[in-house]
């Protein structure tokens, strides 16, 4: 079937640049982009049209890394370090989802809060529990989200409350993908949660797995300094963490590591030598107050970065703070290195948090014929001054101001979800 939106409509093609088209439209042919035109073509006119006015209809977001069973405890415990933040709320809120019901309900309401600030795309932590797991991929699928959920393993230095054994751990892992076979756009990633949880048995094994069934891989790295001596105590024989991962296949095309505050130089090569993709979050880096991340230099060394949220860490679930708080970032690394790093410009990180993480899904940038309609459409009428500003004002402004309610539609995957 053959759909107009017609609106402003703006996009980030490349990193840095970005492509405005003053009331125009996008056709749709069955969920797919046929073409974008200033002007309708005779032959479109007589398709079903969304219109959206005075409207900026952009790509929608890509949260590339959060932990949805730490949503109800969003803003919580903020004051504390990364490892006791983990261990006084962390794992006692996971362990809750053992119970489905209490996951279904969670979930619902999460998915839903998603799509409210416009991700369309995510790639995720569940907990340890192969049934929640599961419900969160329903939830997620029913929804019309595309992406990635990973089921977490973790066998060792968790609490007894919050652990698995390791044939546990293996058993769980082979029936959560058996059962994640009933889903289409949301794929299982293997997901050991960090080195210090997953014993050398258990880490080896999901190495194989991935290999034996080609499947993608998300973890933790390089977050906080602690964390950093503890892998080097549990692996003496690696000079850096990635090592730990590399070490048993995990550390290979498309896996994602969050995080990657204290990534040398050498560490930063390892991943553009891998393709392994960095997930910047800084809302959540600032909150546990872990570090500020060299992200414009990993993309000047062509090291590939996405942007997540981070829940709980970070408090935000709407990548729209997310963006912004990856420019306030990248300018309090401007001022500490002296103003001799460039801070990230606005179209700059809305491509991270937009196109770079369609680029991960193997999209191209921007709305390219071809390609599913992931979108959303911003009204900023709300705001004084809409008149005189041009689009891209207007485009910066919402950046910063939008919130859910001025989020009007969202398409995920060229079908409308809100
Ligand atoms: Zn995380």
């Amino acid at each position: 079937m053959l759909r107009v939106l017609k609106g402003n409509i703006l996009f980030a093609p490349a990193f840095g640049s970005l492509e405005v088209i003053d009331h125009g439209c996008i056709v749709l042919q069955d969920g797919k982009i046929t073409g974008l035109f200033k002007e309708l073509p005779e032959r479109f006119q007589s398709a079903e049209s969304d219109d959206f006015g005075d409207a900026l209809i952009v790509p929608s977001f890509c949260d590339m890394h959060l932990h949805a069973p730490q949503y109800p405890m969003l803003g919580m415990g903020m004051d504390l370090p990364l490892l006791d933040w983990l261990n006084t709320y962390t794992f006692k809120t996971e362990s809750r989802f053992a119970d489905p019901e209490y996951a279904r309900k969670i979930y619902h309401e999460f998915v839903q809060k998603l799509i409210d600030g416009g991700t369309t795309r995510v790639c995720m932590f569940s907990s340890l529990h192969t049934d929640a797991t599961g419900i969160l991929m329903e939830e997620l699928e029913q929804a019309g989200l595309c992406g990635y959920v990973g089921k977490v393993s973790m066998d060792r230095n968790s609490p007894d409350y919050y652990s698995e054994t390791t044939e546990e751990s293996k058993r769980e892992t082979l029936r959560w993908l058996k059962e994640s076979e009933r889903f289409q756009n949301i794929r299982p990633i293997l997901t050991p949660r960090f080195t210090p949880s997953c014993s050398d048995d258990l880490m080896a094994w999901l190495g194989d797995l991935a290999k034996e069934r080609n499947l993608p891989v998300q973890s933790h790295l390089s977050e906080n300094r602690g964390e950093i001596a503890w892998v080097k105590e549990l692996h003496p024989d690696c000079e850096r963490y990635w090592e730990t991962y590399h070490k048993y296949g995990l550390w290979k095309n498309g896996t994602l590591m969050a995080h990657c505050v204290y990534s040398d130089e050498t560490e930063r090569k390892a991943m553009r030598d891998y393709g392994v993709t960095a997930v910047h979050c800084a809302d959540s880096n600032i909150n546990i107050a872990s570090g500020l991340a060299p992200v414009r230099q990993m993309l000047s060394e062509g090291v590939p970065v996405v942007l997540g949220s981070d829940i709980a860490g970070g408090a935000q679930l709407n990548m729209l703070d997310v963006i912004q708080m990856t420019i306030r970032m990248s300018k309090i690394k401007r001022i500490e290195s002296g103003w001799t790093t460039d801070f990230l410009t606005v179209a700059e990180a809305f491509y991270l948090g937009t196109s770079a993480g369609a680029e991960y899904f193997g999209d191209r940038p921007g709305f390219v014929p071809g390609q599913s309609l992931h979108a959303v459409v911003l009204d900023d009428s709300a705001f004084t001054e809409t008149k005189n500003l041009t689009l891209k004002e207007r485009f910066e402004r919402a950046v910063y101001l939008c919130k859910p309610q001025q989020i009007k539609a969202v398409y995920g995957n060229g079908k409308r979800i809100k």
